[in-house]
């Protein structure tokens, strides 16, 4: 089925010129209100500023950390990388205590650079496996976000079972993908890159291009192309899914499947967060870290549906319908180190 040239331009101009500008709009609105703020609080010991990357359910489950313990939570959003940015560019003078990303590798990059503090916290160390956190304590992952394909039940009797199964010519002109510029993109490819090596990661990428993809950048738009016919198999965020069935339709026309279960197992990424190396506040900063990671953990992955990363942590209920997997945890860590290669990778074989 093939989807007509306008529609796949209208789908691509629009998300990539209106998307930065909202989010600009509402980091540059935090940052005015934030500024004014944090000069008179800075140094309070109630008081926690967190930067954060994830864009839903985090006041309630701040507020929950505010009534248990009566720290309260100042919270300023924008994108990972966004954050980062600004960390960097306030340094020392920085008011966040708290960087919290919806991405692996923008956390890594922010260690690297040097802009958080390593925690000595056996509470964090226990609570939280070893290949989801930083081995010298500077972030530790709070959930776990499966990166799976998704495909529409009505139009695909055999969903592709790896990702690379995806650049078969059978799904030319039936794929939706995200573009090259979103985190979620470049840490899925950086994990090909990692376990399957460069040239093959390469060649995966280059077999998504050669079946001409329409690039929408939102999962959730993606899920909705499904239902709608624009595409029958795409690559999204399994919290997508579960949103739109919990909050819309429970019989939403699109499916899941697990990739790689005979090999290193279903792309994860996580929602980290991470002490920062200015933080006015670090000992409230750890506590709510920590409080993140145990009686609040469930909350916190449940609040977007994803999936714990704290060990016998329950999971959300709507979850329970997608089964079993064997999961790539084996590459959170990593997922840093490959960012770069994996943009560079984007631009060489002309994937938007
Ligand atoms: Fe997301």
């Amino acid at each position: 089925m093939r989807v007509p040239a306008p529609l796949h331009r209208t789908l691509h101009r629009t998300r990539r010129r209106l998307v930065p500008l909202a989010l600009l709009a509402v980091v540059t609105a935090a940052c005015a209100a934030d500024t004014a703020d944090t000069a008179a609080d800075a140094g309070t010991a109630g008081t926690v500023t967190v930067y954060t990357g994830r864009h839903y359910g985090a006041e309630a489950v701040f507020d929950a950390f505010t009534a248990e313990t009566g720290i309260e939570v100042r919270f300023t959003t924008g994108s990972d990388p966004e954050l980062r940015e600004r960390l960097l560019a306030e340094g020392e003078n920085s008011p966040a205590d708290v960087f919290m990303t919806a991405d692996a590798a923008n956390i890594a990059l922010a260690a690297d650079a040097g802009l958080l503090a390593p925690l000595d916290s056996p509470v964090l160390v226990e609570a939280i496996p070893a290949e989801l956190r930083a081995g010298d304590g500077t972030w530790f992952s709070l959930s776990r976000r499966l990166r799976v394909i998704a495909y529409s039940p009505e139009r695909v009797a055999e969903p592709p079972t790896t990702y690379a199964a995806l650049g078969d010519p059978e799904w030319a002109d039936r794929l939706c993908l995200r573009p090259g510029s979103k985190t979620y993109t470049q840490s899925l490819v950086a994990a090909l890159i990692r376990t399957e090596g460069r040239a093959a990661a390469e060649d995966i990428v280059a077999g998504w291009v050669a079946n001409d993809p329409i690039y929408i950048n939102s999962d959730t738009d993606m899920l909705r192309a499904i239902a709608a016919g624009d595409c029958d198999v795409a690559i999204v965020n399994t919290y997508y899914l579960a949103r739109l069935l919990e909050n819309e339709d429970p019989e939403f026309p699109a499916a899941l499947a697990w990739p790689e279960q005979d090999g290193a197992g279903a792309h994860v990424n996580v929602s980290a967060a991470a002490v920062t190396a200015a933080a006015p506040n670090p000992e409230g900063a750890q506590q709510l870290l920590e409080w993140l990671a145990t009686a609040g953990q469930e909350r916190f992955s449940a609040a977007n549906l994803e999936y714990p990363a704290a060990a016998g942590a329950a999971q959300a209920s709507v979850l329970d319908g997608f089964g079993t997997f064997v999961a790539d945890d084996a590459s959170v860590r990593e997922l840093g180190d490959f960012n770069a290669d994996a943009v560079d990778l984007f631009a060489e074989v002309g994937y938007e």
